[in-house]
């Protein structure tokens, strides 16, 4: 589904400084994928390539065969909502509007009826069991509940892949228990796609396939079930 094809990128023009190597990485349909590596690695680089927020300086990145590279502005800000889930460490919630307006916000840019919007709303807050918060202020919940927030608003539109960047960094250890069984709920259940940049051994525990990446380059890969591969 998603496929990476020797992705470098070079940041600086008069100092040039290679953040990625030449990244080959395919990550299947249904896939629950950590991505792990010391600081300056290149874990962000790579999750803003995916996420089209930046683009590779050569190689390619293709979703299902569309390679978002090559869009306009436009289908690119259509891509990024209809294809893509995000979910930040620092949550990126609106404060000042309440956790339903949140929600719905990818949808509200993208036009949507109020009636599909609000049957989207009610199963994903089903789901993720925050039907009692909806009509709160971002800036009154706690932090483990503005996570499960911006998973709904990640998982409203049903993207083909969730971006997940240190999803528990901010929390304490039983609202990290409560996310990590959630995205892994989600995977399970509902076939979602995951990538996740994190530091947390537990976060990564839930993981089927963990990456590593050093200096820009992949060097193992570890399967749950105890394989692991050398580059
Ligand atoms: P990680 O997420 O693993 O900590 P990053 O992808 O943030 O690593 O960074 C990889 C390397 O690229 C680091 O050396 C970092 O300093 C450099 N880098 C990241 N973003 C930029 C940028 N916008 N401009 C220049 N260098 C950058
Ligand atoms: P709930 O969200 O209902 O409280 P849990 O958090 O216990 O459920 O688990 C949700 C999902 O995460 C389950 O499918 C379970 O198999 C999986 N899971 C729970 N703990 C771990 C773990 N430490 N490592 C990997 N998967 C886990």
């Amino acid at each position: 589904m998603l496929k990476i094809n020797n992705v470098t990128k070079t940041y600086g023009d008069s100092v040039k400084y290679q953040a990625l190597k030449g990244i080959d990485l395919e990550v299947k349909k249904g896939e629950f994928v950590g991505v792990m590596g010391p600081s300056g690695s290149g874990k962000s680089t790579l999750l803003n390539l995916i996420g089209t927020i930046d683009k590779p300086t050569s190689g390619s990145i293709t979703l299902d065969g569309s390679e978002p590279a090559k869009l306009n502005q436009e289908e690119l800000a259509k891509f990024r909502r209809n294809q893509l889930g995000f979910v930040f460490q620092s949550f990126n919630l609106m404060p000042t509007l309440t956790v339903e307006e949140n929600i719905v916000l990818p949808l509200t840019l993208d036009g949507e009826k109020v009636s599909v919007m609000k049957k989207a709303l009610y199963e994903v807050a089903v789901t993720l069991g925050i039907e009692s918060l909806l009509k709160k202020r971002i800036a009154t919940i706690s932090g483990g509940q503005a996570q499960r927030v911006a998973i709904a608003r990640a998982m409203i539109h049903q993207p083909k892949l969730v971006l997940a960047d240190e999803p528990t960094g901010n929390l304490d250890t039983k609202s990290s228990r409560d996310v990590m069984g959630l995205l892994s709920r989600l995977n399970q259940e509902e076939e979602s796609t995951i990538l996740m940049v994190t530091h947390d051994p537990f976060a990564a525990s839930y993981c089927e396939k963990i990456i590593f990446i050093k200096d820009g380059e992949l060097v193992q890969e570890i399967y749950n079930n105890g394989n692991r591969r050398e580059f």
